[in-house]
């Protein structure tokens, strides 16, 4: 049947609302949604019939429609498997949390919660109260306060302490980081004014004295978490600094980053500053990611002096930035972790981490098989040693030496489309795999693989265009 007949002959809207297969359709994912997706294919049928391709059959229509209402329920959302080399993937969602997090958010999500009540007095409470003391404790500061993300609150802190002044920062360490953060941006949208000191690759202490004056509301040191300065390079230690800032009676402000809580070279990784270290080091105030090397939730960090702090918690952005309380239950759980380095392990950063290369590559050898028969003809499958990294602006220049496998096109003209093909079809799992690109083949780097079952049973759904 073609052109007037093949239209004609198209079911209704509400025939096909009747049809005993829509029907269980319907009955799992209501009426509304069938119906759109009913129109949307029934359009789409309509114009194939117009531009003369093939007209479609009743059950191929049927199961269209279920595949429509299939995409249509789909969260958008979704887990994938993070194979990419980079521990804390941020467009991949940074850390996952620990079991202990994911209760307390469940936990948090569920039930009403003294999230700002005072349960000894009866009056409002403050959500900051369920982990300042922790977040004291874990850092040496007198004071602490928790807010949306490390953006928000290098914004509140600037504004509080420095909103019309300026704020002397060296040249070398005006950041930015994905999702257009830059750090001269979020000083003009905090109202301070940016005073640039030093060069690219040095800056003195004669510098920073020259430029603090009456109109300086802070000195900012950012830690330049992706990416380093080498070769003829000067900076100025912390003790120098905050030494100046005390006699100046300015406040010195350390924007760390990532701040891990635990020193990595228990890790076998190069010391990476921690908050500790930088308010021993004389900083006034500390910010921090929730969600990178600390291994919890989205969230900034800010501690510090008790009167900047209690400053900074007046400022009414505060309430524009505040974090909700499944954050504060996720947080709240985490800290409590590293009240016990033993149990720092339940850390999926610190386990993924610390995995030894030699588990990533027996894993990689028992994938070796499956993955081949998944590849068929169209790739060849290794296992490889590779260089991953810690991510989010930690030890931007160092690699964390990983094993996996290398999918290579067997075919040699074309490999370049078929290699992007591959890619693609990785990414069309129902669990997608999301990994990297790397001299001419697709790498899945193993060191992130902790759930191997799931990851092995939908090999065989692989679908691959020839
Ligand atoms: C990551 C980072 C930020 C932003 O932190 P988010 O938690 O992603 O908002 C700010 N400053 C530095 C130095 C960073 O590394």
């Amino acid at each position: 049947m073609r052109g007037v007949d093949a239209l004609r002959a198209l079911p209704s809207v509400d025939a096909l609302l009747r049809d005993a297969r829509i029907e269980s359709v319907i009955e799992r994912h209501g009426r509304s949604v069938v119906t759109a997706a009913i129109r949307t294919v029934l359009a789409a049928v309509r114009g194939e019939i117009a531009s003369h391709a093939a007209g479609t059959s009743d059950a191929g229509l049927i199961d269209r429609i279920a595949l429509e209402v299939e995409k249509a329920v789909t969260p958008s959302l979704r887990p994938v498997f993070n194979l990419t080399g980079t521990i804390l993937h941020t467009n991949l969602g940074r850390a996952p949390l620990p079991p202990e997090a994911i209760e307390a958010v469940i936990t948090a999500a569920r039930e009403p919660s003294n999230l700002e009540f005072d349960l000894d007095t009866g009056k409002r409470g403050d959500r900051d109260d369920h982990v300042e003391a922790a977040l004291c404790r874990l850092t040496g500061a007198a004071a602490a306060t928790v807010v949306n993300n490390n953006a928000a609150a290098v914004l509140l802190v600037l504004n509080t302490l420095a909103a019309r002044r300026e704020v002397p920062t060296s040249r070398g360490e005006l950041i930015e980081i994905g999702g257009s953060f830059r750090m001269p941006d979020i000083m003009k949208r905090a109202g301070c004014t940016l005073r640039e000191i030093g060069t690219t690759n040095r800056v003195h202490l004669s510098d920073y004295a020259d430029a603090i004056g009456p109109k300086t509301g802070l000195v900012m040191k950012v830690h330049t978490s992706n990416y380093e300065v080498v070769g003829f390079t000067a900076s100025v230690p912390e003790p120098e600094l905050s030494a100046l800032c005390r006699e100046r009676r300015v406040p010195f402000v350390v924007d760390l980053g990532s701040g891990t809580l635990v020193d990595l070279a228990h890790y076998g990784l190069p010391h990476e500053p921690t908050p500790s270290d930088a308010l021993a080091h004389g900083a006034d105030v500390v910010t921090f990611s929730g969600d990178k090397l600390l291994g919890g939730p989205q969230a900034g960090l800010v501690v510090g002096r008790a009167d900047l702090i209690a400053a900074i918690k007046r400022n009414p952005l505060r309430r524009a930035l505040r974090v909700d309380k499944m954050t504060v239950a996720a947080l709240s759980a985490v800290l409590a972790l590293y009240a016990d380095p033993d149990r720092l392990e339940r850390l999926p950063v610190i386990r993924l981490l610390r995995k030894p290369v030699t588990d990533i590559r027996a894993l990689a050898e028992r994938l070796l098989a499956p993955m081949t028969a998944a590849m068929a003809h169209a790739a060849h499958v290794r296992v490889v040693d590779c260089q991953g990294q810690i991510g989010s602006g930690a030890l931007p220049t160092r690699t964390v030496a990983s094993a996996g496998l290398a999918i290579e096109p067997l075919a040699r003209r074309g490999a370049g489309r078929m290699l992007q093909q591959i890619a693609v079809a990785f990414r069309r799992l129902p669990v997608p795999v999301i990994g990297r690109i790397q001299d001419d083949a697709l790498i899945l780097d193993l060191r992130c693989l902790e759930d191997e079952a799931r990851f092995a049973a939908q090999l065989p759904e692989w679908r691959i265009a020839n």
